[in-house]
């Protein structure tokens, strides 16, 4: 397989999907650009390498071409960032002149793929009413006119790298389809590798004991991972809005807290394969309850399966943290998935900063620490505690499809 920091990219162009999906604010001004800062190593490296660039993205989720989701809007805060001019190209699917100019360390920036159908590959402006076979019927159309879309991107350019992790989990044109116009000329960039490498250090050969956090809203959103993690981890702690469904399968009185009565039979499968494997499944015995869902309720410390009516848990108890501690001091590898509570509220934030904060601890003695996934991420971020744990992953969905051991189709077009 080839590798950016080897591959020759003297003379070639290089088209390279990135995430540029950054927020915008009411006049276009870039909100976070941490999506846009994670490319630049792998950008700056083909350009020092003596290659041009054909940079493409995808910017939120358009029905079709829409000032609003322009990439123009981030022209110059690349050009801030890699030190030279960016072109830009106002229709990715016409840039053939634009991209056959470019000479070694120039760079061109394609206007947003999703204003084309055919980059997801699934029909648009279908009639509400529309019949299953005209359904069908527009989408073996989109995906036809998906491949002339594809080889058109691909089109101009010698070689194609993959550096957007955050769409790695979907099939579209530029983040799989595109890979088999360049057998031998694809790669990943660091963003892709960096990922792939962090987290299967996790799933395939972790230091022992290894402990996954799975916290957050929902079982029915976590079960492919928690079922796919059990094969793995020697503690799972649960945290979140997930642990009351768990207590409701087993007996426990949970008052008015978040509960997904339909999976209470998946609740007591999960139990019972942890049993079954030796993986010691934990949620600690006591929670913060609140008398309701506001950050000004009256709040008390009862037990987690004793919960008073009109009750609802919100956060870990000081002792649940305690509890977890043990746990994780004596791991060497720790992977977080989702808050421990409630965490947006700031008088239900302490558990998920007291977990933040004991990975730190641990991460500083030699754990390695794997944090990833949507709310875990933004709850590190926002408690400062990002550049204290080993690895934050960028990709929300596509890190939990990675978990739930699926190969990504982003993953997979590279290295088949
Ligand atoms: P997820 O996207 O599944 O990781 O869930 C994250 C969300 O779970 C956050 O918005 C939290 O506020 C929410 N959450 C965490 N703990 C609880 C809880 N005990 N009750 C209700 N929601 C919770």
């Amino acid at each position: 397989m080839n590798c950016i920091d080897t591959y020759d990219f003297a003379g070639k162009k290089a088209i390279v999907r990135v995430d540029f999906n950054v927020p915008l604010d009411e006049n276009f001004n870039i909100t976070d650009d941490t999506r846009i800062r994670a490319a630049i190593p792998t950008l700056k490296k083909v350009l020092e390498r003596g290659g041009s660039l054909i940079v493409m993205s995808h910017l939120g989720k358009p029905k079709g071409p829409a000032e609003k989701f322009s990439l123009k809007h981030i022209v110059s805060r690349i050009e801030q960032y890699l030190g030279v001019s960016v072109q830009f190209a106002p229709d990715c699917q016409k840039a053939d002149e634009q991209a056959a100019a470019l000479k070694p360390g120039e760079v061109l920036l394609l206007e947003n793929l999703r204003f084309y159908a055919e980059e997801e590959g699934k029909p648009r402006g279908l009639a509400e009413d529309a019949s299953d076979e005209e359904k069908k019927a527009a989408k073996a159309a989109v995906k036809e006119s998906q491949k002339a879309f594809t080889a058109h991107l691909a089109s101009y350019a010698d070689c194609y790298i993959n550096d957007a992790f955050g769409t790695a989990h979907r099939a579209h044109a530029s983040t799989s389809l595109i890979a088999k116009h360049f057998p031998q000329d694809k790669m990943f960039g660091y963003v892709m590798e960096g990922e792939i490498t962090a987290i299967d250090k996790v799933l395939d050969d972790p230091a022992r004991p290894m402990t996954a956090i799975l916290g957050g809203a929902k079982v029915s959103s976590k079960i492919g991972i928690i079922e796919n993690l059990i094969d793995k981890c020697d503690h799972i702690i649960i945290g979140g809005g997930m642990v009351f469904t768990l207590v409701k399968a087993q007996g426990g009185k949970i008052g008015s807290s978040l509960c997904e009565d339909d999976q209470i039979e998946t609740a007591k499968a999960i139990l019972a394969k942890a049993a079954a494997k030796g993986v010691k499944l934990t949620y600690g015995h006591e929670v913060v309850a609140a008398d309701a869902f506001s950050n000004d309720a009256a709040r008390k410390v009862v037990p987690v399966d004793d919960i008073p009516d009109g009750w609802m848990g919100m956060d870990a108890a000081p002792s649940t943290i305690e509890e977890c501690k043990a746990i994780i001091e004596s791991s060497k590898t720790i992977l977080w998935n989702g808050p421990m509570g409630v965490f947006e509220m700031e008088n239900f934030a302490a558990g998920t900063k007291a977990m933040a904060q004991m990975l730190a601890d641990v991460t500083a003695k030699g754990t390695f620490t794997l944090v990833g996934g949507g709310d875990s991420v933004a709850a590190v971020n926002q408690m400062g505690y990002a550049d204290k744990v080993s690895y934050v992953s960028t990709g929300g969905g596509a890190m939990l499809e990675y978990l739930e051991g699926i190969e990504l189709p982003g993953i997979k077009a590279i290295r088949e």
